[in-house]
């Protein structure tokens, strides 16, 4: 995201596993939210300044960590966290039943003129449709929203605690709601229903019970209390976990935290690993693009630094 580290005169290479650069700034966040020309300039800029970008290259299956690190003198890890949270519920093997990021790549790609063959044979296009999103955080409020956007039939949104106790911004969640999306405060899933496709959701109707380790009052299945909503279209909501970072790219060293988070010095941003920096959503967890940001300053200031040192090194 800085280019700090080219304009000191570094050579900068960037791998992306995506068919395009700028990570959820491209394909995660909605361009209602963001406008993607705005994202697609920065990144024409960062390229004609010399920035190399190597697109569809995924680390640990296109090539180790250790190759890279052969390859290069400094490494920065900004991979985001992209493991979907799951509902393991009956009739999780419906058709028509997504997970947020599919639902809103899909979306995104469209809005920057791909083709997109799920989206153009209607399977992950809502228009039409009675749509459910499970969920209560801001990327539930980007898939109702998108939802709407697509002419969606009906919106509606499951979370098993109440407005109050929401992890989505009260903003996001008025604009949902001024949009026409309906919420169904303290409810949670507890079967899928339909042959073949998604036809209905059964819900639990909860309430909230004494407070967790977080503070926050549990929810808690009320008795017999289920009822029944239509839907063609479910969209899964959850939030996002690190994938297994060290097992993925073949690394042991790399430390990590227990919710599989990379373990980095948050001054200097270097991990376990010597002349390995990692920044973001992989230290911080689901966070915001203005701390990805901060954090990828202070990695190219501590890169610099580093580099710098091993050359003082080298000429003594
Ligand atoms: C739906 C949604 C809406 C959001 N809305 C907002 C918002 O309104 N405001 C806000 O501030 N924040 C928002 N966020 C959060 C914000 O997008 C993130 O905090 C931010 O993008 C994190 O930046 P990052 O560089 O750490 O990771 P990412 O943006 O996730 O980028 C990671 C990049 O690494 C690549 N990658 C991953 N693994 C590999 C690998 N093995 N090899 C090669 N490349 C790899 C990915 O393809 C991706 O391009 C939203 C997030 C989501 C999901």
């Amino acid at each position: 995201m800085e280019n700090n580290l080219e304009k000191k005169g570094y050579k900068v290479t960037i791998y992306d596993r995506y068919d395009r650069a700028g990570g959820l700034l491209i394909y995660g966040i909605p361009g209602f939210k963001l406008e993607k020309h705005v994202v697609q300039r920065r990144i024409k800029l960062l390229e004609e300044s010399g920035i190399k970008f190597v697109l569809n290259f995924e680390v640990g299956k296109d090539s180790s960590l250790t190759e890279l690190r052969e390859k290069h003198d400094a490494i920065l890890i900004a991979t985001g966290v992209y493991k979907a949270r799951e509902v393991n519920l009956p009739g999780n093997d419906l058709s028509n039943i997504f997970p947020a990021m599919e639902f809103l790549t899909a979306s995104n790609k469209k809005g920057l003129g791909d083709k997109v063959e799920l989206f153009d044979n209607g399977t992950l296009n809502a228009e039409g449709k009675d749509v459910v999103v499970i969920g209560g955080g801001d990327t539930a409020m980007d898939c109702l929203r998108t939802s709407v956007r697509q002419n969606a039939k009906s919106v509606k949104c499951l979370y098993r605690r109440d407005r109050e106790n929401m992890p989505g911004s009260a903003r996001e969640v008025g604009n949902a709601e001024e949009e026409g999306v309906e919420f169904i405060w303290l409810t949670s899933p507890k079967e899928f229903k339909g042959t073949n496709k998604i036809e209905s959701v059964v819900v639990n109707k909860m309430k909230l019970g004494e407070p967790d380790d977080s503070g926050r009052r549990k929810p808690v299945i009320e008795e017999n209390s289920d009822f029944e909503i239509k839907a063609d279209l479910v969209i899964k909501a959850l939030g996002f976990d690190p994938e297994d970072l060290p097992k993925l790219f073949n690394e042991e060293k790399l430390q990590v935290s227990r919710w599989g988070t990379i373990k980095a010095d948050f001054d200097t941003m270097e991990t376990s690993i010597e002349g390995v920096f990692a920044a973001g959503d992989i230290v911080r967890g689901a966070s915001l693009v203005v701390w990805g940001i901060k954090d990828g300053r202070d990695a190219a200031t501590s890169i610099d630094n580093y580099l710098q040192s091993k050359q003082k090194l080298r000429v003594a």
